[in-house]
């Protein structure tokens, strides 16, 4: 599309407005389990914003961004990276706590 041009779909959108947007939501089309997250590490810690482990805090699942990166390869990807990744970190935890 030229920049500064309409679209066939902006002017439709203009004369049918997202009733989502009344309510205060906008939304936005996604793949399954890539809208992002708390970004961890290999032994699923959460990342501080300088990229850092946060001690004792781990996570996956849903509240992570998807291993996968902004694409869903196949059904299972989401429960089954959850699943690996929570028996990764309950081990993490485990080692951590004999130290
Ligand atoms: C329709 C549908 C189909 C899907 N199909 C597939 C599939 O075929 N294959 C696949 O791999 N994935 C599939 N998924 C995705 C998969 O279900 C999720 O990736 C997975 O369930 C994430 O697990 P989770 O434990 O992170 O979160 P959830 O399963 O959402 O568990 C979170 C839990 O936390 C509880 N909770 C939330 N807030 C609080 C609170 N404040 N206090 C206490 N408890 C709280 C919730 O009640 C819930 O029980 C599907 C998802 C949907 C919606």
């Amino acid at each position: 599309m030229l920049p500064g041009r309409e679209t066939d779909t902006d002017a439709r959108q203009r004369a049918r407005p997202d009733p989502f947007r009344r309510h205060g939501e906008q939304v936005f089309l996604g793949d399954v389990g890539t809208s992002g997250g708390l970004l961890c590490d290999e032994h699923s810690r959460v990342l501080d914003v300088n990229g850092d482990p946060i001690p004792g805090l781990y996570a996956t699942g849903n509240a992570t961004a998807s291993v996968m990166g902004r694409a869903y390869p196949a059904g299972g990807a989401s429960i089954g990276a959850a699943c690996v990744f929570a028996y990764i970190a309950g081990n993490h935890v485990a080692a951590w706590q004999k130290q």
